[in-house]
């Protein structure tokens, strides 16, 4: 039996909170943040304020009851700190994002039209030392640079951007921090070893099935609608 969950309160003056996983990224000029998405759409990278765009490349705005594009959160940070354990998710950190414009409301999450990041939270350094700051990890796609935690130490000469001017990039109420609660991200490994693993991976079922786990954790909010739906069609004493 599922224990029942409180909704959050509903406040017409101050927008609903959600916690969310995404991959950091900083654009080439070294200006803005920018955030890549683990599921749906993770091709693009928004803002720190930004609205929703169809995954799906279907003309509409997200959200809709007849597409799973928008942005996705859940009510918990725990439950995203659990997505964040997955081997393929220990690139992400954890956002804090406020949630604006139209948004549909399920029991695990929510999915909406636009969002304010407002905390950045970070796991440890690789070494096991407390992140400072972020540097590149030598990724990334056209435009924008894949990021990575790291503590002084282990920066040594490469330019450590500390996490007060980082977030002073996403603009005023955005903050960044080392977060212990978070799983850290593996120890880099040599190139050739990082060649084979992405192999095996991409080749073989064991790098699929964390992958499927996650898009239904992600989108079991969308099935929650579609049971109810469902459960309608099925009484005949429901109009
Ligand atoms: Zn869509
Ligand atoms: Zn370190």
């Amino acid at each position: 039996m599922t224990p029942f969950r409180r909704a959050p309160r509903e406040r017409p003056d101050r927008p609903p909170v959600g916690y969310k996983i995404a991959r950091p990224m900083l654009s080439a000029d070294g200006a803005r943040l920018g955030f890549r998405g683990v599921s749906l759409g993770g091709d693009i990278v928004y803002g720190p304020l930004d609205d929703a765009r169809c995954g799906y490349e279907r003309r509409h705005r997200p959200p809709s009851r007849w597409c799973a594009c928008g942005f996705y959160c859940l009510h918990d940070a725990a439950a995203a700190i659990e997505l964040g354990c997955a081997t393929e998710y220990r690139d992400t950190v954890l956002l804090e994002v406020a949630v604006l414009g139209v948004y549909l409301r399920h029991e695990r999450g929510m999915r909406f039209e636009r969002q304010r990041v407002r905390r950045i939270l970070w796991p440890r350094c690789a070494c096991g030392r407390r992140s400072e700051g972020v540097l590149d990890t030598g990724e990334g796609i056209l435009g924008w640079r894949a990021l990575t935690g790291s503590c002084a130490v282990c920066a040594g000469h490469r330019p450590l951007l500390r996490f007060d001017a980082y977030a002073g990039l996403g603009g005023p109420g955005v903050t960044a921090a080392c977060d212990e609660r978070l799983a850290p991200p593996a120890p880099r490994a040599p190139i050739a070893a990082d060649l084979t693993l992405s192999l095996d991976q991409a080749g073989g079922a064991d790098g699929l099935v964390p992958q499927l786990a996650a898009e239904a954790a992600l989108l079991q909010a969308r099935l929650d609608w579609f049971q109810l739906q469902l459960g309608r069609l099925g009484d005949p004493t429901d109009g």
